[in-house]
């Protein structure tokens, strides 16, 4: 399936559609009950992906040091920085919001793995939803670990990535799931359960159950280190018009289109989706609305995400290989960084130093752009 096509002529508001992410129906979360706090992980963390420190990283904090609340929750989760020798703007990217969304996961992790810095900084969440790693989907089976092999022929090593669920472990959460989750300002209600998706839980409270939390620590992230730029790396299932969409807040727009004008010649044909006001909890939405950061969205097909699918292989399906959306996820990135660069004043710009090219990641395999 190809994404469609942008005519190469178009304007701002013929590509202002409303997008919510991922298939959201109306917004978002509870309200919290008061009593209700995230529980405390007993000892040590649970098995998690293998995600390793690579040479360009400076320096690797927890998401607790922006809100201490969390610190021995299971939503506590790295948080890698990655900084140049030329001061400049700061770059947030979020991966495992949603912990069934490999691609998005993989190439986070890739750049903690692989990125140098020039200028300003790179923030990177590779898991956002820690918690989330813990669970499965039973409607969607899946392996319960995604192995990676070395690229040395024969393979020498391999590394595992758990595939977890759309939403936070129930056992993890501190509150029952509500009746029905409704914001002020929703159209309609959510089922229950959609509390304990982060990406309906922002800009998310300081108390209350851990979907919350988690939120408002990532949108405290974001206010403390100042980001000129923040993505949060999705996946939707491969005939929802959500597949190849870049989702923008509105106020990064004008430099979305460019970025997907550049895509588009590339070779990357991807859409572009306006977030709406309408839809709340939304980390595109919510990001942008609640400090000056110009959030988006990315979303690539995943085989792995259709209901009733049983048993998909989640590494090399034939015709949405995980390497080639993991890929198109950077390359997305990568064009809005660079087209941001190109027109921002020195001291907010994020320039990434010479590295490997993430363009041949669907060519080469994804093993030769992680640590061994
Ligand atoms: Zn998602």
């Amino acid at each position: 399936m190809r994404p469609l096509r942008l005519p190469a002529l178009v304007t701002l508001s013929a590509l202002a559609f409303v997008a919510p992410a991922c298939r959201a129906t109306s917004p978002v979360p509870p309200a919290s009950p008061a009593t209700a706090a995230p529980v405390r992980l007993p000892r040590g963390t649970p098995e998690t992906h293998d995600i390793r420190t690579g040479p360009g990283v400076t320096r690797t904090l927890m998401l607790s040091d922006y809100h201490p609340s969390l610190a021995g929750t299971p939503g506590d989760t790295p948080v890698y920085v990655l900084e140049g020798k030329e001061p400049g703007g700061t770059c947030v990217v979020v991966g495992g919001t949603h912990q069934n969304e490999l691609a998005g996961i993989f190439a986070a992790t890739v750049l903690v793995e692989t990125a140098r810095v020039s200028r300003g900084r790179l923030v990177v969440v590779p898991r956002a939803n820690n918690s989330a790693v813990t669970l499965r989907d039973e409607k969607r089976p899946a392996p319960e670990w995604v192995v990676i092999a070395s690229p040395s022929t024969p393979p020498s090593a391999s590394r595992r990535f758990r595939f977890g669920s759309r939403l936070t472990n129930p056992l993890h959460q501190g509150a029952p799931d509500p009746a029905e989750v409704r914001l002020p300002g929703a159209s309609k209600a959510l089922p229950g359960y959609e509390a304990r998706n982060l990406d309906r839980a922002f800009p998310g409270s300081a108390e209350g159950p851990l979907t919350r939390q988690v939120a408002f620590a990532i949108v405290e992230l974001l206010r403390r280190e100042k980001a000129d730029l923040a993505f949060d790396l999705h996946e939707a299932p491969p005939a929802s018009r959500l597949s190849w969409m870049l989702v923008s807040h509105p106020r990064g727009l004008d430099l979305a289109a460019e970025a997907i004008l550049e895509l588009d010649a590339a070779g990357l044909p991807m859409k572009l989706e306006a977030s709406d006001e309408g839809f709340r909890g939304l980390s595109h939405r919510e990001w942008g609305d609640a400090t000056p950061v110009l959030s988006f969205l990315v979303e690539t097909p995943n085989p792995n995400q259709v209901e009733g699918a049983r048993d998909v292989e989640p590494v090399s399906h034939p015709e949405y290989p995980l390497a080639s959306r993991i890929a198109a996820q950077l390359q997305t990135v990568l064009t809005v960084v660079a087209t941001h660069a190109a027109s921002a004043p020195p001291e907010r710009r994020i320039e990434l130093a010479p590295g490997p090219d993430y363009r041949l990641i669907g060519r080469k395999g994804l093993g030769e752009f992680l640590l061994w």
